[in-house]
């Protein structure tokens, strides 16, 4: 699994670094992205969590 964060849709709400740390964190700009690397399969679940309950649907997965 991917993931990525559209940086022009992140509203920096935290929902997604909050609920699955390992995955999301922080840039320079205050908002949420990934390493870009591909994703272990543990954390798909939390993954899919922060996508389904990030308000503005800024997190891509794939
Ligand atoms: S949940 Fe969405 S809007 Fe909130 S910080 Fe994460 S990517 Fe940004």
């Amino acid at each position: 699994m991917e993931v990525k964060v559209d940086q022009d849709l992140c509203i920096s709400c935290g929902l997604c670094v909050s609920s699955c740390p390992e995955i999301f964190g922080w840039n320079d700009d205050e908002k949420a992205e990934t390493s870009g690397e591909p994703v272990e399969e543990e954390f798909e679940e939390c993954i899919q969590e922060a996508a389904d309950g990030c308000p503005t649907d800024a997190i891509e997965t794939g």
